[in-house]
């Protein structure tokens, strides 16, 4: 097959539509196809659209929820069918590593949510990141991030990029003017995540987007730690969002994925890698996270009433000495916080007063709810220490550069009830001395 065929087959599958509406307030008795990404009312709000967004109406089966296709390829009934799906660019699938049908439901409500023309589903967050970056630069081209972000992104651009020729150049977070003196006209994307991870800065996203505007760059937020619900990166006009879908969307800890959103334009060329890369989410996890989306507005309003509530409980307490979360009046950025956020998710991170390594470590250990694992925005709450549990092999120097104390901890209130994960902070505050 011709690499052109297959381009044109995999967008033909990719913007394959559901027959029947999924307008949540059709009649039952509407069978004309309309757009999935068609909004219900004017404007549906988040619950509907977690509930509803991306979906047919009537699915196969009569089947209220979309059934899991386990198929590595799609058939067609004789020749003549496939010479009309490629001459006429019919919306159907066609091979597993182009997607399947669960994936383009999770596509089209992934996109909903995020107020996006477009979405592109990955295999996982860092799937996500590389599927994007991958398409987007050549030898030759830079990149400039803000500093704080998750290690692994960091390395692929730092380690990986470099030996296809890109430049990646890293500058202190939400310093714009550094940022704005680091562009050249060879620089293609300007990167950051907001709030940032583990430090819970916020990036202004006018001024990030108006950066890039003014110097024709593209721009990319990783929103993960806010998610849709609670940023709104695409309204402030940034190209590319992407998540680790494995966090808050999914939000049960029992898949990964990622996505990037954005115009479906710009979205072209990235969903034309992934069909190559095949870095694609099988029918059953699409399930899942199909089944996780649908509870999606009730979940983060808990973790960000939860979170909200355990910040403050730790914020107060004599054993901590700074907490990190962007609810708090203390934060430095609360102002723009406030201003850019609905809500200021579960993802907690504070520093034990006058504790080193281990007596932090005893903390951890103490605790009795949270589980202590890598990973966030579960519905189980999560707790680590970043220095043993992501940078354990760097020299005391690196992880000070990287703004790694050993007295930090990283908390990820779940949903549980806010009573119960205070009390039990409390009692693990109180007792590891
Ligand atoms: N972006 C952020 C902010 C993350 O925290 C993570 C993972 O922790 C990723 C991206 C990568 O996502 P995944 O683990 O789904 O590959």
């Amino acid at each position: 097959m011709s690499t052109t065929e297959m381009t044109k087959r995999s967008q033909a599958a990719a913007s394959a539509k559901p027959t029947g509406s999924a307008n949540p307030t059709d009649s039952a008795k509407t069978t004309q196809a309309a757009s999935p990404s068609q909004p219900a009312t004017d404007a549906p709000e988040f619950s509907t659209l977690s509930v509803h967004g991306g979906e047919a109406r009537q699915k196969p089966g009569d089947s209220i929820t979309d059934p899991i296709f386990c198929a590595s390829t799609y058939t067609f009934t004789d020749t003549q069918a496939v010479i009309s799906y490629i001459e006429e660019d019919q919306q159907r699938e066609e091979y597993g590593r182009y997607g399947n049908p669960g994936e383009r439901v999770a596509e089209r409500k992934l996109a909903a949510l995020e107020g996006a023309e477009d979405a592109v589903l990955y295999a996982s967050g860092m799937a996500a990141m590389v599927g994007l970056l991958m398409s987007k630069l050549s030898a030759g081209d830079e990149i400039i991030f803000f500093d704080e972000c998750y290690h692994r992104s960091r390395e692929f651009c730092s380690k990986h990029l470099a030996r296809f020729g890109v430049k990646t150049l890293q500058v202190r977070a939400c310093d714009y003017d550094a940022m704005e003196a680091a562009i050249t006209p060879k620089t293609r994307l300007l990167v950051s995540e907001s709030p940032t991870n583990p430090h819970m800065s916020i990036v202004d996203l006018d001024r990030f987007g108006e950066l890039g505007r003014k110097h024709r760059v593209e721009t990319l937020i990783d929103a993960t730690l806010a998610t849709p619900y609670n940023l709104r990166p695409v309204e402030a006009g940034i190209d590319y969002v992407m998540h680790s879908v494995t966090k808050y969307l999914a939000g049960h800890n029992d898949l990964l994925a990622g996505v990037v959103a954005g115009s479906k334009v710009k979205l072209e060329s990235v969903r034309n890698l992934r069909g190559i890369m095949g870095a694609i989410n099988s029918p059953q996890n699409c399930y899942l996270l199909l089944r996780g989306l649908k509870t999606f507005e009730l979940r983060i309003t808990r973790h960000n009433e939860n979170g909200q509530r355990v910040a403050e409980f730790l914020e107060a307490h004599p054993r901590i000495e700074r907490v990190y979360y962007p609810g708090l009046a203390s934060h430095p950025q609360h102002e723009l916080a406030r201003q850019q956020m609905r809500g200021f998710g579960g993802l907690i991170t504070f520093l034990v007063k006058d504790a080193d390594w281990r007596e932090t470590a005893d903390i951890v250990d103490a605790v009795r709810i949270p589980r202590i694992a890598p990973s966030l925005g579960g519905v189980e709450s999560l707790i680590e220490q970043p220095l043993v549990m992501s940078y354990y092999q760097l020299k005391p120097e690196e992880r000070a550069k990287f703004g790694i104390p050993d007295n930090m901890i990283r908390l990820s209130c779940g949903i549980e009830n806010a009573d119960d994960l205070i009390a039990d902070l409390a009692q693990a505050l109180g007792r590891a001395v």
